[in-house]
């Protein structure tokens, strides 16, 4: 497992891709999953994830993928599971203080971050990890906050062209001349009288 964790990150460019349509397959499955019921496909799904980066990244499941922002390297394999870079402690050639054997992560991390198209993510100041989401799976959550991010912005879309019609009323000329009414509205008004 170490040793496929390594090649990941070596290889973080192509994974970095792969993750990114993961991510878009999952927000296109919104509907889906909001039909079913997400409740229904969480242990499922979270099943899949905890096979598929288990093997890859060593994911421990935090809930709260960070991996993207991390050089595809998990921080939570650190054993003092830091989020935001590396204790003071790491060794010379780049081995972790806890575990001499391993390579420290976040050494690991800026080395894949080096290799990824989104490089400067690393610098982003990564919020402390929500016990609660452990075990749950972030593919999930990733694809219902996203599909709502996406259903927000469209909707903020629909009301600005609606406000914008009505500021644009408000200063319409007074004498702007009618367009004629339509054939059979009149019609229908003589057949009334
Ligand atoms: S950051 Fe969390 S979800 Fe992502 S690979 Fe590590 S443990 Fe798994
Ligand atoms: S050396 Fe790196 S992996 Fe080891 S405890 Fe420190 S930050 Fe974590």
């Amino acid at each position: 497992m170490y040793r496929i964790r390594l090649f990941s990150v070596r290889h973080a460019r192509a994974f970095e891709w792969i993750y990114k349509r993961v991510e878009n397959m999952m927000v296109l499955m919104d509907p889906v999953f909001a039909k079913i019921g997400y409740n229904r496909v969480e242990k499922p799904i979270a099943l899949l994830e905890r096979g598929v980066k288990g093997l890859l990244f060593d994911c421990q499941m935090c809930g709260q993928c960070v991996l993207s922002s991390t050089g595809m390297s998990c921080p939570m394999n650190c054993p003092k599971q830091l989020r935001n870079g590396p204790c003071g402690g790491v060794r010379p050639g780049g081995y972790c203080e806890v575990k001499p054997q391993m390579k420290c992560v976040w050494c690991q991390a800026w080395e894949g971050a080096d290799r990824m198209r989104e490089n400067t993510r690393i610098h982003d100041v990564l919020p402390p990890v929500d016990r609660r989401l452990q075990g749950s799976s972030s593919w999930l959550r990733v694809s219902r906050e996203k599909a709502a991010e996406l259903r927000e912005s469209r909707n903020a879309g629909k009301t600005a062209v609606a406000k914008a019609f009505s500021e644009a009323r408000k200063i319409e000329p007074a004498t702007a001349p009618l367009v004629p009414e339509p054939k059979n509205a009149v019609d229908r008004e003589v057949r009334k009288t």
